[in-house]
C-alpha cells in the first residue's frame, strides 16, 4: 500500500480512504459502501470538514433523545464498523443501555462475523443482530430482519449512514430517529427527528460527551423534546452556500501546505475559514 506522507494537505482524508480500501478487501465493507463514502466526503468538504454549530446542537439533542429513550438502539453497518468501531464502543460505554445491533443490506454470515469481531475488538460488550428473528414491515431486503432484543422493540434508533427506505420503515413503526448523515438532502436526513449533519466519528464522540451530564440526572423515560429538524438541515445548506460563494472568489493557496495568509483574488481581502 502507498504510504501517505503526514505533510500531505489531505492526510486525514487519505488515511480514511486507505482504511476503507483495506476494509473492502477484508469483506467488512462492500464496494457500494465505498461509493457512499465518496458522497459523504464531498459533503464534508463543502461543510468545511468540521462540526458546524448546527451539528453541535443536533448532537446535543441526539444525546438527549438517547437518554430519554426506553429502548435505544444504535444500528451498525459495514462502513460504520470500518470507520468508527472505536467511537461506537465509546458511545456504548457512555450510555450502557444503548444496544448495538448489526443491520446489513448485503448480509452474509462472514460479513456479520467480521463486523461483530471489529466491534468487540474495540470493546463493545454485547453485539445484537447476529441471529435476527423478527421482520419489520415494508423492507423486503435483509435490512428488514432485526433482533428481537434490539431494533424490534426500540423506541429510538440511531441510524448512521443509512438509506431512506430503512429510515422511512422505522418511522412508520413510530420509532424516533437520530440520523448521522453528512448529506442534508438525503431522505434519511429528511425523515429523521434529529438529523446530525456531521462526519460519523466526530458525531459519535460528541454525542458520547453530551451524554455525560444525563447520567447524573436522566430525563423521564419516553420523553423526546421537539427539535427543529428542518431548521438544522437548512442551516447546513446555508453553510454550504456561504462556503461556495467565498470559495469561488478565493485564489488557490500558493506554495506547499496551508501555511501563510491566503488572499482572495480580486477583493484583496484575506480569505477566512468559515464554519
Ligand atoms: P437516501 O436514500 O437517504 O437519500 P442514499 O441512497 O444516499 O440516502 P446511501 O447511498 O446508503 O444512502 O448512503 C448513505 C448516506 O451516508 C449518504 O447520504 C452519505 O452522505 C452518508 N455517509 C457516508 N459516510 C459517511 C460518514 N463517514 N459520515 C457521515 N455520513 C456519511
Amino acid at each position: 500500500m502507498t504510504r501517505v506522507p503526514r505533510s500531505h494537505p489531505r492526510f486525514a482524508s487519505l488515511l480514511v480512504r486507505a482504511r476503507l480500501a483495506r476494509a473492502s478487501k477484508n469483506g467488512l465493507v462492500v464496494p457500494e459502501g465505498l461509493i457512499a463514502h465518496g458522497r459523504a466526503e464531498a459533503f464534508d468538504y463543502l461543510l468545511g470538514e468540521r462540526t458546524t454549530p448546527g451539528a453541535r446542537r443536533a448532537e446535543r439533542m441526539a444525546a438527549r433523545y438517547i437518554a430519554g429513550a426506553r429502548w435505544p438502539v444504535l444500528s451498525v453497518n459495514g462502513n460504520v464498523a470500518a470507520l468508527a468501531a472505536r467511537q461506537v464502543a465509546e458511545l456504548a460505554r457512555a450510555w450502557p443501555s444503548l444496544k448495538v445491533e448489526i443491520n446489513l443490506f448485503h448480509r452474509t454470515p462472514q460479513r456479520v462475523r467480521a463486523i461483530a469481531a471489529a466491534l468487540r475488538r474495540e470493546g463493545v460488550v454485547e453485539v445484537l443482530g447476529l441471529r435476527p428473528s423478527v421482520r419489520i414491515a415494508g423492507l423486503p431486503s435483509d435490512r428488514g430482519r432485526v433482533d428481537a432484543r434490539g431494533i424490534a422493540r426500540a423506541d429510538l434508533c440511531v441510524i448512521p449512514l443509512e438509506d431512506g427506505d430503512r429510515a422511512e420503515a422505522l418511522q412508520r413503526r413510530g420509532v424516533r430517529i437520530v440520523a448521522i448523515d453528512l448529506n442534508p438532502l438525503s431522505r434519511t436526513a429528511r425523515v429523521a427527528d434529529v438529523p446530525v449533519i456531521d462526519e460519523l466519528s466526530r458525531a459519535l464522540l460528541r454525542i458520547a460527551q453530551e451524554l455525560r451530564p444525563w447520567r447524573r440526572r436522566p430525563p423521564s423515560a419516553g420523553s423526546f423534546p421537539r427539535f427543529d429538524a428542518g431548521g438544522a438541515r437548512q442551516e447546513a445548506l446555508r453553510t454550504i452556500r456561504r462556503r461556495l460563494n467565498r470559495r469561488s472568489l478565493a485564489a488557490p493557496p500558493r506554495g506547499r501546505g496551508r501555511s501563510g495568509p491566503r488572499r482572495s483574488r480580486g477583493t484583496g481581502r484575506r480569505s477566512r475559514r468559515t464554519p
